[in-house]
């Protein structure tokens, strides 16, 4: 199959269709095995969270609120709470993780997110005001200026990650660290596929959320792209998954994710980091 789309990473125009979904098929590179959606996405896509804050419904919050929490507070167990500095949280949505950020005063913790819809929910919701609503080239922080920058789960829906990277790469210090949470397409398309043999195709079920998320990312590809951006050391890490399974709180679901986590954590360790099948939680670190 060929498209005027190219990938990102070889410029090839020759792929493979992976998976079908009901508006676009997800394919992979035939070049370099890159795996990324078919759907035109633009780069500046603010539509995630609906037009207006009433389009946030009880399970949009449930998700980012009650699920994440485990996980943000794992993350601020390890890398917030016993230090002090300067925080980004890029693409902060809801402003969720910003609202556990403020557990910690000795952080001074940023927000900046491109929907005006989520933003608004953040200031008048959760009481947060240092977010800014704004695309990444007009923000207005000084170079170098902060500690940690945080991408939870926005890598896989940015089309173009480089210039947005390349952005964050100068707005961190000196051996800053940037942290991204995007999922694991070696997981992730099986279980799309065992759904869809199980349940075929619904309009209702995520899949791989063709028309969300743009590109699939292995712990190969993400090395890859972060390398490109010169960040020096790549670290993976291991947090527990979110509490949820593409919108449902079904509780054997959650049982059989976090059984899947500590699996995989097992199998990163014995097979000595070579296999990776956790969702990718990375640290990229920027030279001294
Ligand atoms: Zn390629």
């Amino acid at each position: 199959m060929s498209m005027e789309k190219t990938c990102i990473f070889c410029n090839s125009s020759e792929f493979k269709v992976v998976f079908r979904e009901i508006k676009a098929d997800i394919v992979r590179c035939k070049k370099c095995g890159h795996i990324f959606s078919t759907w035109n996405q633009p780069q500046d896509y603010d539509a995630y969270f609906g037009n207006t804050v009433e389009d946030i419904n009880q399970e949009t919050i449930f998700w980012f609120s009650d699920a994440h929490r485990l996980m943000y507070n794992q993350f601020c167990q390890r890398f917030i709470k016993k230090s002090s500095g300067r925080l980004l949280d890029f693409g902060c949505g809801l402003g969720y993780f910003l609202k556990e950020m403020s557990n910690f005063p000795q952080w001074d913790s940023w927000g900046c997110e491109i929907s005006p819809v989520a933003v608004n929910f953040a200031k008048k919701r959760l009481g947060l005001n240092k977010i800014v609503c704004s695309k990444i080239q007009n923000l207005g922080f000084a170079k170098e200026s902060f500690d940690i920058i945080t991408l939870w789960d926005v890598i896989e829906y940015i089309p173009d990650p480089w210039p947005i990277l390349y952005c964050l790469y100068n707005l961190l210090k000196p051996k800053g660290m940037l942290f991204l949470h995007t999922p694991n397409i070696h997981i992730q398309l099986p279980i799309a596929r065992l759904t869809k043999m199980l349940f075929g195709l619904r309009k209702d079920f995520h899949y791989l959320e063709a028309t969300d998320h743009i590109h699939h990312y292995s712990a190969d590809t993400i090395t890859k792209l972060l390398k490109q951006v010169e960040f020096e050391r790549i670290v993976f890490h291991h947090f527990v998954p979110i509490q949820g399974v593409a919108g449902s709180k079904s509780k054997t679901l959650i049982f059989l994710k976090n059984l899947w986590y500590y699996s995989s954590v097992l199998l990163f360790y014995s097979s000595l980091k070579k296999i990776n099948l956790d969702n990718l939680f990375v640290a990229a670190y920027k030279s001294a």
